[in-house]
């Protein structure tokens, strides 16, 4: 499968980036502005003895979204697969405490630049294909005082989620969504709070945080033959949160 992450540079994007070159994927890696840390997960692939490529765009504009598909595709020389995956989180808030600029800068992100990428994927995917959105369980849970800016932008992945996977059932598209809980990556550090997951992993029902290479497992899954009749689906990595 040739497959273009968004986000794919840190994090569960790049631990999925991974996964998919172990399984002899191609991958292109998307990514915002961090060209160091988009080497070093191009590197890594590499290492791997796997292919990849990385490119910056916003997935907040559209026509930056358009030409990290084009990319995708002239690298890799076609496109099978799309993880929408690039998310953002803000300081931890009370609604009534958060700016207008920052609600505009998550909901923007976070659903808008979803929309971009899965219509850019439901444009130029074909029969075999495969979609999966990055939601949050934020989205079940609502995330009162910490960031209900963000668990909305997720809870409307989760309707596009339905939404989607029904509109492109007939063109032999398939759409699932994943809907990991407290992981161990590096976006709890852009919420202010860098050790959240270490905090609140013995409070969790298995009793500790997910890694990101538990989240892609899910992904890859989702992503691969093997899951040829699930679609629709929305698939929690919370460890029963
Ligand atoms: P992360 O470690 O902070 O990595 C974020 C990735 O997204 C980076 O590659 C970053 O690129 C890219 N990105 C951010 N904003 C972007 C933009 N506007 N345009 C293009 N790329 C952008 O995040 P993560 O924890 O792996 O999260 C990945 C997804 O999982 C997100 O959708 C998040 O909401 C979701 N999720 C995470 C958790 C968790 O606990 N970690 C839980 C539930 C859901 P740069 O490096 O260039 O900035």
């Amino acid at each position: 499968m040739k497959l273009l992450i968004t986000g794919g540079t840190r994090g569960i994007g790049r631990a999925t980036a991974l996964g998919a070159a172990a399984m002899g994927w191609p991958v292109t890696l998307g990514y915002r502005g961090n060209r160091a840390a988009a080497q070093d997960a191009v590197a890594a692939v590499h290492a791997a003895g796997g292919q990849a490529w990385a490119h910056s765009a916003d997935v907040g504009d559209a026509a930056q979204v358009a030409a990290l598909f084009d990319a995708a595709e002239a690298a890799m020389g076609g496109l099978d697969g799309v993880v929408v995956n690039a998310g953002i989180v803000a300081a931890t808030s009370a609604l009534a405490d958060m700016d207008t600029d920052r609600l505009e800068r998550v909901v923007h992100t976070n659903l808008t630049g979803a929309l971009f990428c899965a219509r850019e994927a439901a444009r130029r995917l074909g029969r075999g294909g495969a979609i999966v959105l990055v939601s949050s369980a934020a989205a079940r849970l609502g995330s009162p005082g910490q960031y209900v800016d963000y668990a909305a932008s997720k809870g409307a992945i989760d309707t596009l989620n339905i939404g989607l996977a029904k509109e492109l059932a007939a063109a032999g598209i398939r759409v699932n969504a994943v809907r990991p809980g407290v992981i161990d990556t590096d976006i709890h550090a852009d919420g202010g709070e860098p050790d959240r997951a270490a905090r609140l992993g013995p409070s969790l029902p298995l009793g500790r945080a997910g890694s990101a290479d538990e989240v892609a497992a899910a992904i890859l899954w989702l992503l691969s033959d093997a899951a040829s009749y699930v679609t629709g689906a929305n698939l929690d990595v919370s460890g029963g949160r």
